[in-house]
């Protein structure tokens, strides 16, 4: 079963998509004649639109060496950030964290912590690791180990809380 949100091919008896972590079954509740159950009743309301399926090409053509291209949320434009030795993403709240401060992308209600993950490169890949966050850092449905550095695979989906952070790299 393909993910309507993000695109991933889940197994067919997954009822959560693997990557992104959404609902994925949600169809079949759907696809029920009107009359067959529910008399007339009206149908449960349809499951919102997801967006389409990711269109990241903002960023194309505009990274250089060293560079990430983070996709943030629902937003079609992307934060592009040099990652030199080690990269903290998370909120700045008063000045005591030099982390890239999410606060604009609904952080805080995302349940991303001040101090949350960092980035840094091992060789060409690019690794993510958790700074013992409160709401975790996940990557494919698997909540990261504080502080064990992860790799992550260009175009992949981490996400820091419940807040959705596509990462591109070259
Ligand atoms: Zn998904």
């Amino acid at each position: 079963m393909i993910c309507r949100y993000c695109g991933k091919e889940n197994v067919s008896t997954a009822v959560f998509c693997i990557r992104c972590q959404r609902l994925l079954a949600v169809r079949d509740l759907v696809s029920l004649p009107k009359t067959a159950i529910w008399g007339h009743a009206p149908l449960p309301p349809a499951p919102v639109e997801p967006p389409p399926p990711r269109r990241h090409v903002a960023h194309l053509g505009r990274m250089g060496n060293g560079n990430v291209g983070l996709y943030l949320g629902d937003k079609s434009d992307f934060l592009c950030i040099e990652v030199r030795d080690r990269c903290v993403l998370g909120r700045v709240v008063d000045g005591t964290t030099n982390a890239i401060d999410l606060s604009r992308y609904s952080a805080l209600e995302k349940g991303v912590s001040r101090n949350h993950c960092a980035l840094s490169w091992q060789g060409d890949v690019l690794t993510v690791e958790d700074l013992n966050s409160s709401n975790g850092t996940w990557y494919n449905s698997v909540r990261l180990a504080p502080f064990h550095p992860h790799t992550i695979q260009n175009g992949e989906l981490l996400l820091l809380g419940k807040l959705d952070v596509w990462v591109y790299y070259r």
